[in-house]
């Protein structure tokens, strides 16, 4: 018989209490609430926080369980920020821009007519000083706000009749939100932002002459290619990045590894939603281009792009004026594009212009 002194039964004691404490730790489950701004089930904005929410609670096995209200259960689509914010949510997805009547800084971190494409922007974010900004504005607030998925360069719309110069633009009712509505509006565009439920209405009735939503992956689904035959490519959008907002008290209370976890599953499901809508974009595109040969693509001309490109100059000329932190962030993004877009000139766009087009 081994007979154990006063002094070993204690430590014994001891290392047991501590096994026991450590695997109480490792195994206590954390359970956060996420509110995304979109109905349910809506497809590629929604997709992203659910396969989110599935690769954090894998990645955790199971410590980390993040469950998701749509907008038709909490009933307020662009209350996301004040709910994160308040604590009511922990996480919330959305899009930065839907914010600019609270805090009109928060728009420049979506996307920007005649701004970055998708992977220069991307660049910015985690490279070129985008994120440090980002936390900048948001951290005001006690959040955190992170890259929530990019639907790509979106198309510059559906329009009853063809644009050939800036005059067709003189009272046109269009439906357009963020900084290119009011662009548009500098050349005298009617500008209107209608819920989606109602869009295809609007436009089928005549309550609009032209809308934009997304491109190919969401257009196809609203019917729009049905009564407006004209399908304008984009300049207005070029690179629609979504968003996770974090309470910042509910990511102070993570272990660090839960943290790591949620961070990579944000940053991940975001890379999978930019794919993805490349991806439903080409299978979407391929259909209009069969089953409905009458949708006219087309690009709106020289002069039409020359005097949208002034007025969205002297937009940010003044928003730069009236708010030092956007001027930051304005010159930031100005001097990161127009370094980087030097490369995308010599590369991508130097590929694409010298490659013959597969048959
Ligand atoms: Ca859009």
């Amino acid at each position: 018989m081994i007979r154990l002194t006063r002094f070993k039964k204690v430590v014994i004691a001891a290392a047991c209490g501590l096994a026991m404490f450590s695997t109480a730790h490792a195994e206590k489950v954390y359970r956060l609430k996420m509110a995304e701004t979109w109905q349910t089930n809506f497809p590629i904005f929604g997709d992203t926080p659910r396969n989110m929410a599935a690769m954090a609670e894998k990645m955790s096995n199971g410590r980390l369980q993040i469950t998701i209200d749509s907008a038709n259960k909490h009933k307020s689509p662009f209350g996301v920020f004040d709910m994160v914010r308040a604590g009511q949510y922990d996480i919330g997805h959305s899009a930065s821009y839907y914010w600019k009547g609270k805090i009109p800084a928060t728009m420049f971190f979506t996307t920007m007519p005649f701004g970055m494409t998708a992977p220069e922007q991307y660049a910015w974010f985690y490279y070129g000083g985008g994120m440090e900004l980002m936390e900048k504005l948001y951290g005001k607030y006690n959040l955190m706000s992170f890259p929530g998925g990019n639907t790509g360069n979106q198309m510059g719309g559906w329009f009853q009749k063809e644009i050939n110069s800036v005059k067709d633009l003189d009272g046109l009712k269009m439906r357009v939100p963020g900084f290119a509505g009011e662009v548009l509006a500098k050349l005298g565009v009617n500008v209107t932002n209608i819920p989606p439920g109602e869009l295809y209405t609007a436009l089928e009735r005549r309550t609009i002459d032209a809308l934009e939503w997304v491109g190919p992956s969401l257009d196809l689904r609203m019917g729009f290619h049905k009564i407006a035959p004209f399908y304008y490519t984009g300049w207005h959008e070029p690179a629609t990045e979504l968003q996770y907002l974090v309470n910042k008290r509910t990511w102070d209370k993570l272990p660090a590894d839960l943290q790591e976890i949620l961070r990579v599953a944000m940053r991940e499901s975001a890379y999978d939603m930019y794919i993805q809508s490349y991806h439903e974009s080409a299978e979407k595109l391929a259909v209009i281009d069969t089953e409905y040969p009458n949708v006219k693509i087309r690009t709106f001309p020289k002069d039409v792009m020359a005097a949208l490109k002034k007025a969205d100059e002297e937009l940010l000329a003044e928003y730069a004026k009236d708010d030092p932190f956007i001027k930051e962030v304005l010159d930031s993004q100005a001097a990161y594009l127009k370094k980087v877009r030097r490369w995308t000139d010599i590369s991508d766009k130097a590929y694409l212009n010298s490659v013959v087009a597969p048959e």
